[in-house]
C-alpha cells in the first residue's frame, strides 16, 4: 500500500518526524488511524444552573469575586455566574498575574469537569479564558477530541496533527480506496453503507456539533459501525488468510481405523458422552485429509476433553507417528503422563515425559528415545517446544488447557514441528470457554469444535461464599468432613504477582491448619517446589492419602482428582471469574455431591460482590465466560493484550459484538471473491503493524 511521508504535511519537518516514528507514527495513514478515545464537548456554553456534577462543560459569566482561601493549602476561588447560577472555580496553583486577571465583573469562558462541592457546584483547575466584552465566546464547531495519551506528545499537538492528516486525505486524488465491495451493504447495519469510509474517519476525528456522542462513544453511531466492520473484517481476513496459507501444507494422513482407542474405550468404566463422540468425529474428519489440522476443542471443566485428546493421539500413533501433548503447567503434565500411562501403556504405547525434575542423564535418555522415535508419545510443558527436543516422525501436537495461546505461539509451534516438508497437526484445547462470536473472531484460523454437555451424573457444585471472620466455622466443617472421608482443596491466592510471596502464604496456611487438624494429613503444593516433590504429592493426594490439599493456584487448570470433592478458596474476592470457575472445577467431578467454599474479606468492591454472586448463581462455563466479559472486557480475558494480539483501532468486542456475526458472513468466501481488496484491507487496519509478517 501506499504509504504517504509524514513530511508531507505541513509543518512536520523531519525532526517532529522523527519524533512521531517514536511513538509508532510512522506516516500519514498511521496519524489518520489513531483514533480518539472519547470527546470534549467545547461546542456550546452551558448555562451554570443546569450543570449537574460530572458533567464537563463550557461555561461562560462573570466573575463575582475572587479571593485566597487558606483551607490546609493556599486555594486561589472565583466564584463566577451567569444569568443562570453560580459556580465556583477553583485554583492550587497561580500566578500572581492570574489571580490579578479575576476582576469582579470580568466576562470570562472556563471548560473543565464539574463536581459538588460543599456550598456550590465547582471546577477545579478549568482551562478558562478572559473575555473582553464585547468578545463574542469562542465556541468549536467540533466537538474536541481525547486521543489515547502518548508520551512525548501533547493533545494539542495531536489534534492539529490530526486534522493535517484528514484534509490531506480530503484533497482530490488522496481520497482512501472504498474497499467495501457492494455486497457489504446489507450486512451493515443501520445507515454505516451510506458512509464512506473516508467519511468516517473524518467524523471520528472531528464529529461536527450536534452528532451524538454518546451514539459514538457506545459503538451505535453508523460512521463507528462502519470502521468497526471494515476492521473486524480486516483482522477475521487476516486470520483466514494464513489459514489457507497453512492449508498449503501438507500433513500426514491419519487415516487408520482406531483399532487403539476403540480398544480403549472398551477398558474404560463408562461410555463416552454423545458431544465427546462428536468432537472426535470432527477431528478425526481432519486428520484423515494431508492437510495440517488447525482446531480449537473448548468445553467446559471437567467436560473430559482429555479423553477427546486421546482419541486424536492415538489416531498418529496408530499410524505410526509420534505424539506430543503439552501442558501449561508441570503438575499438569505429569498428571497427563501417569493418566496417559495408565490408559495407553496396556495397548503397548511407549509414552514418555520431559520433565523438570529429571536430571541430566534421565534428561539425555528420554530426549534421544524421541530422537530415536522409540518414544511414541511425549508429555511435557511448554519446554518442549522450546528446548532442544527433536522429534522422529512427529505428526500430531496437542496444546491442552491453553486459553492462552496466541496466534504467534501456534505459528511458533508449527515452524519447530516441521519436518520433511510435513507440518503436525495440530489440536488446540481451550480452559476458559469464551463465547462462540467472540471464538471465532479471534481463532478465525482454526476449525471450531464445542463438547458441550458433561458426562452424566455430575452434579451441579453446591457454592456458598462466607465472610472470613466465619473462617473458623470453614474450618470445623472441613474437619467434620475429612472424618467422613472426604478429600479437599484448600487454595490461597494472594494479589501480589510474587510467586515466592504466594508460597509463602500457602505454607502458613498449611502450618496453621496442620495445628488445628492433628490426626489429619496435610499436603503442600505451590510453585516453589521441586518437581520431585510435586510429584509425589499430587501422587499421595490422588492416592488418598492426604485429606487436605493446601495449595497456591498452580492447581488452577486441569487438575483431576475425581475423589476430590470439597474446594474451599480462601480471598476468593481476589480472583477473576475464570479464575474461581476453574479452580471449582477442580472439584465435582466424580458422581459424588461436591462443595465450592469461597471465604472472602469484606467489605466486597462492587466488582468482586458481583463475581461472588455470579459464581453461587451458575455453573455454566459459557455463562460465566459472558459474564467474564462483561466485568473485564474480552481483552483480559483472552489474557492477548500483553502477547500484543489483540490491537484494535476502533473495535471493542464488548460493545461491537453484535456485528460480529455479519463481519463473520461476509468474510466467509471473502478472500476468494475479493483477493484483492482482501490484502489491501488487511493492509489497511494491519499492515503497517506487519503483526504476522514474519510467517
Ligand atoms: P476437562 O479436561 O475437560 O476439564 P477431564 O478430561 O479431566 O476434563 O475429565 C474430567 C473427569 O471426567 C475425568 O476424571 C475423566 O476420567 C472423566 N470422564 C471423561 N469422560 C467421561 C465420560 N464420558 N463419562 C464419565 N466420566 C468421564
Ligand atoms: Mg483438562
Amino acid at each position: 500500500m501506499k504509504v504517504t511521508e509524514l513530511t508531507q504535511l505541513k509543518g512536520v519537518g523531519p525532526g517532529t518526524a522523527a519524533r512521531l516514528a517514536k511513538l509508532g507514527l510512522h506516516s500519514v495513514e498511521d496519524l489518520l488511524f489513531h483514533f480518539p478515545l472519547r470527546y470534549q464537548d467545547k461546542t456550546r456554553i452551558a448555562p451554570i444552573g443546569g450543570l449537574a456534577p460530572g458533567q464537563t462543560a463550557l461555561i461562560e459569566g462573570r466573575v463575582e469575586a475572587a479571593q485566597i482561601a487558606y483551607t490546609g493549602r493556599r486555594v486561589l476561588v472565583v466564584r463566577v455566574s451567569d444569568m443562570s447560577g453560580q459556580l465556583q472555580l477553583r485554583f492550587f496553583h497561580f500566578s500572581m498575574a492570574q489571580q490579578a486577571g479575576f476582576k469582579p465583573g470580568q466576562r470570562l469562558c472556563a471548560y473543565g469537569e464539574v463536581r459538588a462541592a460543599r456550598a456550590a457546584l465547582e471546577i477545579i483547575h478549568p482551562e478558562y479564558r478572559l473575555l473582553a466584552d464585547a468578545q463574542q465566546t469562542p465556541t468549536d464547531a467540533h466537538y474536541t477530541p481525547v486521543y489515547p495519551a502518548t508520551e512525548g506528545l501533547h493533545q494539542r499537538s495531536l489534534r492539529k496533527l490530526t486534522q493535517a492528516a484528514v484534509e490531506w486525505f480530503a484533497r482530490p486524488g488522496n481520497g482512501l480506496e472504498e474497499l467495501l465491495p457492494a455486497e457489504c451493504a446489507e450486512q451493515l447495519a443501520d445507515g454505516a453503507a451510506a458512509i464512506s469510509v473516508q467519511q468516517a474517519i473524518a467524523l471520528l476525528h472531528r464529529p461536527p456539533a450536534g452528532t451524538d456522542l454518546e451514539a459514538l462513544t457506545e459503538g451505535r453511531h453508523p460512521a463507528r459501525k462502519r470502521l468497526v466492520f471494515e476492521e473486524l473484517l480486516a483482522n477475521i481476513l487476516s486470520l483466514k488468510r494464513l489459514r489457507a496459507k497453512h492449508r498449503r501444507h501438507k500433513a500426514e494422513v491419519l487415516a487408520c481405523e482406531g483399532r487403539l482407542f476403540a480398544q480403549l474405550v472398551q477398558n474404560l468404566p463408562f461410555t463416552l458422552t454423545g458431544a465427546q463422540d462428536k468432537v472426535i468425529g470432527e477431528i478425526l474428519a481432519d486428520l484423515r485429509t494431508a492437510e495440517p489440522m488447525m482446531r480449537l476443542v473448548q468445553g467446559d471443566v471437567g467436560s473430559g476433553k482429555t479423553l477427546v485428546a486421546v482419541a486424536a493421539l492415538l489416531q498418529a500413533i496408530e499410524g505410526g507417528f509420534q505424539a506430543a501433548l503439552m501442558a501449561p503447567t508441570e503438575i499438569l503434565a505429569e498428571q497427563h503422563y501417569n493418566n496417559l500411562r495408565e490408559w495407553i501403556e496396556p495397548l503397548g504405547v511407549r509414552v514418555c515425559t520431559v520433565s523438570a525434575r529429571h536430571k541430566a542423564r534421565a534428561r539425555q535418555a528420554v530426549l534421544r528415545q524421541i530422537r530415536q522415535g522409540q518414544a511414541q508419545l511425549v508429555t511435557g510443558t511448554h519446554a518442549l517446544f522450546q528446548e532442544a527436543v527433536e522429534f522422529s516422525s512427529l505428526a500430531l501436537i496437542v496444546v491442552d488447557e491453553q486459553h492462552r495461546f496466541g496466534v504467534h505461539q501456534r505459528l511458533l509451534l508449527k515452524e519447530k514441528g516441521a519436518r520433511g516438508g510435513c507440518q503436525p497437526h495440530q489440536l488446540i484445547m481451550t480452559a476458559t470457554p469464551i463465547p462462540r462470536s467472540l471464538a471465532m473472531t479471534m481463532y478465525a484460523d482454526l476449525d471450531y469444535s464445542v463438547i458441550d454437555a458433561l458426562p452424566p451424573g455430575r452434579k451441579q457444585i453446591r457454592t456458598v461464599a462466607l465472610p472470613e471472620r466465619r473462617r473458623d466455622e470453614v474450618i470445623a466443617r472441613l474437619h467434620e468432613s475429612c472424618r467422613d472421608g472426604v478429600q479437599a482443596y484448600w487454595v490461597c491466592p494472594l494479589i501480589e504477582e510474587s510467586e515466592s510471596l504466594q508460597c509463602r502464604a500457602a505454607e502458613e496456611s498449611h502450618r496453621y491448619l496442620s495445628g488445628v487438624m492433628p490426626g489429619f494429613k496435610l499436603g503442600l503444593i505451590h510453585g516453589n517446589l521441586g518437581g520431585d516433590e510435586k510429584e509425589s504429592v499430587m501422587r499421595a493426594f490422588k492416592a488418598g492419602e492426604i485429606n487436605v490439599l493446601v495449595a497456591t493456584t498452580v492447581v488452577e487448570v486441569g487438575v483431576d482428582v475425581p475423589n476430590a470433592t470439597l474446594m474451599i478458596i480462601d480471598n476468593a474476592e481476589r480472583l477473576g471469574l475464570a479464575q474461581l470457575h476453574q479452580l471449582r472445577g477442580r472439584v465435582g467431578r466424580g458422581e459424588r455431591q461436591s462443595t465450592c467454599v469461597l471465604i472472602y474479606a469484606p467489605p466486597l468492591s462492587e466488582k468482586a460482590a458481583r463475581r461472588i454472586g455470579v459464581m453461587r448463581k451458575s455453573g455454566d462455563g459459557f455463562e460465566i465466560a459472558a459474564e467474564d466479559m462483561r466485568l473485564r472486557g474480552p481483552g483480559e480475558i483472552l489474557g492477548t493484550r500483553q502477547a500484543g494480539q489483540i490491537h484494535f483501532r476502533v473495535a471493542d468486542l464488548s460493545q461491537d459484538a453484535a456485528q460480529i456475526r455479519r463481519v463473520l458472513q461476509t468474510a466467509d468466501g471473502f478472500l476468494e471473491r475479493h483477493p484483492q481488496r482482501a490484502d489491501k484491507l488487511i493492509e489497511r487496519w494491519l499492515g503497517r503493524f506487519s503483526r504476522y509478517a514474519e510467517v
